[in-house]
């Protein structure tokens, strides 16, 4: 129901020096104001901290000692009148807070509902409201970068544009139609309609483009170590999860969880299969099989195949390198410490041009070229560029090809001479594709599924 007011636990469920309930919605202020012992908080400035005591209104019970922001409509996140009470952290302040402001009226708002009534009130778009999911989820400064600049509006700004372009293409040409008297308006001709459309078509081309680095950036890349036994595989995830923790252990408060989960090479996040995943994948062909195993590495967005250097090549290492085929993998010949009894000429050719880097896992060396060669694999050693704009969202990837080909559609049609109107058909719906990214044609369930996936209170 709209109109009413919401609220929900906005911080981390868990032990914390400030836990914050959060209330948007016209009764905000009042309901706050009720349970609040200080100011009279209808009488303030908006944008304004004060402190007091949050006081169950029946009992007169003393729930916490808390800090509360006061944000009135329309310059807030909602465009709603907005309420944030800071109470100590701990679960159970934190719930009985919540539990009084539930009291008093206000509804337990639904995940994501906060950032929902935003786009809903016209504060941000579709995009902007998917990139405010992206920002809490990033797990490198790249990714974070990416949602932040589609936060920021760049994407819906393009977007919008070429919308704009497309409707003017089909306002022209519904002028001709409707008002053939009108000699000033110049007759929209077929090279004039093919010029238009493909302007638009390049800039989605650019886009789809780099579109799966941005996928890269925002899921990361799903990496399998294979090779046989006591090649070094477990020495490789550690020398890469290592690296890590010693970065992130610096940081409080971030967790193993996380470090375990993806390893950041050069601002790409790696997620590494689970090591029960490796494991399943040690002797690979001999014990699951050649199409199964092949199921497996087809999972993977990367493969790295290590071999031994103190080893000479088995019948099983050359299936892996046959199932590899068509995929991107990196070869690793570890143990170059050791001397060498793989044939690399053999190695060489098997390999096809697909990349080899050598480790020496026991002495750290060769890590950096690993890292190297999955930049240069993903990236084409193209630095992450701040500046690109760089599509990472399923959603909307899914949208722009509908775009690319509808408008392929209205290109073919030109070159076929059909008439104008018939091609204006794919014009107008590149331009319904596009405004579903940012939330114009979208429908309303669509609008409920995505933002369902949201955090509570968020
Ligand atoms: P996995 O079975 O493929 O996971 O292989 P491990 O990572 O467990 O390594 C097997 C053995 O090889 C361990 O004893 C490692 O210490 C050793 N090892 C790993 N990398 C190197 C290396 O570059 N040089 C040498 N000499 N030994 C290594």
């Amino acid at each position: 129901m709209e109109g009413d007011t919401i609220a929900a636990i906005s911080t981390p469920v868990g032990e914390g020096a400030i836990s914050i309930v959060r209330l948007s919605g016209p009764q905000a202020i009042s309901i706050a104001n009720r349970i609040f012992s200080g100011k009279d908080l209808a009488a303030v400035d908006s944008h304004t901290l004060h402190y007091g005591k949050i006081v169950e209104a029946e009992t007169d019970d003393l729930i916490d000692e808390v800090i509360v922001s006061v944000m009135r409509a329309p310059k807030t996140f909602t465009t709603e009148d907005i309420v944030e009470i800071n109470g100590h952290g701990g679960m159970v302040a934190v719930k009985k807070l919540l539990q009084v402001v539930l009291d008093e009226g206000a509804r337990l708002a639904e995940p994501g509902e906060f950032t929902k009534r935003a786009f809903l009130n016209g504060r941000i778009d579709l995009s902007q409201a998917e990139a405010v999911m992206d920002i809490i989820s990033s797990q490198t400064n790249e990714a974070m970068q990416v949602a932040v600049n589609q936060l920021e509006g760049r994407l819906s700004k393009l977007i919008g544009s070429l919308r704009q372009h497309l409707i003017e293409i089909i306002a022209h040409v519904e002028v001709n139609i409707d008002y053939p008297e009108y000699d000033d308006v110049e007759e929209m001709s077929h090279d004039m309609m093919e010029e238009k459309t493909a302007l638009v078509l390049e800039e989605i081309e650019d886009l789809l483009q780099v579109a799966q680095q941005g996928k890269i950036l925002r899921e990361g890349i799903t990496t399998a170590i294979i090779g046989r036994p006591n090649v070094g595989k477990s020495s490789l995830l550690n020398a890469l999860v290592q690296e890590e923790r010693a970065i992130v252990t610096d940081i409080a408060g971030t967790t193993r969880d996380v470090i375990e989960e993806y390893v950041n090479v050069r601002g790409i996040p790696l997620r590494l299969m689970d090591t029960a995943g490796i494991r399943e994948t040690e002797d690979l062909v001999e014990k699951i099989g050649v199409e199964r195993s092949r199921q497996i590495l087809e999972t993977a967005d990367l493969t790295l195949f290590m071999l031994n250097n103190n080893d000479s090549l088995t019948d099983d290492d050359r299936k892996i390198f046959q199932m590899l085929e068509q995929l991107p993998y990196i070869i690793i010949i570890n143990k170059t410490d050791l001397d060498t009894k793989l044939d690399i000429d053999e190695v060489k050719q098997l390999a096809k041009g697909n990349q080899i880097v050598s480790t020496s896992l026991k002495n750290d060396a060769g890590i950096a070229d690993l890292e190297k060669a999955i930049a240069h694999l993903f990236f084409e050693d193209k630095l992450v560029n701040r500046d690109t704009i760089y599509i990472s969202n399923v959603r909307h990837i899914h949208l722009l090809k509908q775009s690319k080909a509808a408008l392929e559609d209205a290109r073919d049609g030109l070159a076929m001479h059909m008439p104008l109107d018939i091609v204006q058909i794919d014009v107008r719906r590149t331009w319904e594709f596009l405004g579903e990214i940012i939330g114009d044609t979208a429908s309303e369930s669509l609008i409920d599924q995505l933002f369902s996936q949201f955090c509570l209170g968020k």
